[in-house]
């Protein structure tokens, strides 16, 4: 029997009916206009799954929304860039559609099915790190996705690793997310640009027409000093955390993903020299985590969402 995902996003609502195997065997999506309100997105979601429908009755729904999700009670708690704060939208959707939704938080979602089905697929553990303008995470273990108590476990981007560091989101200082995520390089570079006005950087800046999380990959390309010092700086900071991540979980795979992560090897050998030497036992194990790329794309959310309603 098949599953059906859905991915709740500020834009869009995509969902994905999802074989056994993991697969996508058809998808849709519908605009989520936000500004319409909580019922409306509600309706939305609905006219999606009776457009992915087709006759057929699904074994399960599943769906990921960003922000706080209660998926005992079935309440969306804060998604803020929805607007939906204290929504239930299990009760919602029970109502239009007859299915009784799982929840989770998107990321959440998203790892799991890099770990089951993506690039953790067949490995004991998984942690998805996903280096965008945040940094979200996802651990599974042995198939089951980490949720804590209150089902807001696995965020290990806020685990600090610079105290008294740069400010966080999160209203701490120096947090993995403040040194790990896109928008670090992004200010690094920044600074560097000021440091360094000879350097690469600001002709590669020109060329592109912005800073972002490549001009200091591309300026170390090109041999510049400045660039070669940023990038040293972000996977410095990248490896402390990702070690810890190791001496707390040991997982078989980390799986990245998100913008930085498009630079590939260029990030992962480094990082993994690095981790390999500052992890505990590192001189000794003979066996390390695998640091390596996600293997999904955005179909991730979708699989995760229909994989949520598996368990
Ligand atoms: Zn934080």
């Amino acid at each position: 029997m098949n599953y059906l995902g859905i991915d709740l996003g500020g834009t869009n609502i995509k969902g994905g009916v999802v074989n056994e195997a993991g697969e996508i065997v058809r998808e849709a999506s519908r605009p989520t206009r936000v500004e319409r309100g909580p019922e409306a997105i509600a309706d939305e979601i609905g006219i999606l799954i009776k457009e992915l429908e087709q006759g057929e009755t699904f074994a399960g729904v599943g769906l990921g929304c960003p922000g706080t999700v209660d998926d005992e009670s079935g309440e969306v708690v804060c998604a803020f860039n929805l607007n939906l704060i204290h929504y239930d939208l299990r009760a919602a959707l029970k109502a239009r559609t007859g299915y009784e939704i799982r929840l989770g938080n998107d990321a959440n979602v998203a790892a799991l099915a890099e770990a089951v089905v993506g690039a953790g697929k067949g490995a004991h553990s998984a942690v998805i790190l996903t280096l965008g303008t945040g940094l979200g995470c996802g651990v599974v273990i042995e198939g089951k996705m980490l949720t804590g108590y209150t089902g807001a476990a696995s965020e290990l981007g806020h685990m600090v690793i610079a105290e008294d560091g740069a400010p966080c989101t999160c209203g701490r200082k120096g947090c993995f997310e403040a040194y790990a995520s896109a928008t670090a390089p992004i200010r690094m570079t920044t600074e560097a640009m000021a440091r360094y006005p000879e350097s690469e950087m600001h002709a590669i800046a020109k060329e592109n027409g912005v800073v972002d999380g490549r001009t200091a990959f591309m300026a170390k390309e090109r041999g510049d000093a400045a660039g070669t010092e940023v990038v040293k700086t972000y996977i410095k900071y990248l490896a402390s955390g990702v070690t810890n991540v190791v001496n707390i979980f040991f997982p078989e795979v980390i799986a990245f993903s998100g913008g930085v992560a498009n630079q590939g090897e260029a990030l992962l050998a480094p990082l993994r020299e690095e981790v390999r030497r500052q992890e505990f036992g590192g001189a000794y194990v003979k066996k390390h985590a695998k640091l390596v790329n996600c293997t999904l794309g955005y179909k991730a959310g979708v699989i995760g969402a229909a994989l949520l309603a598996t368990q």
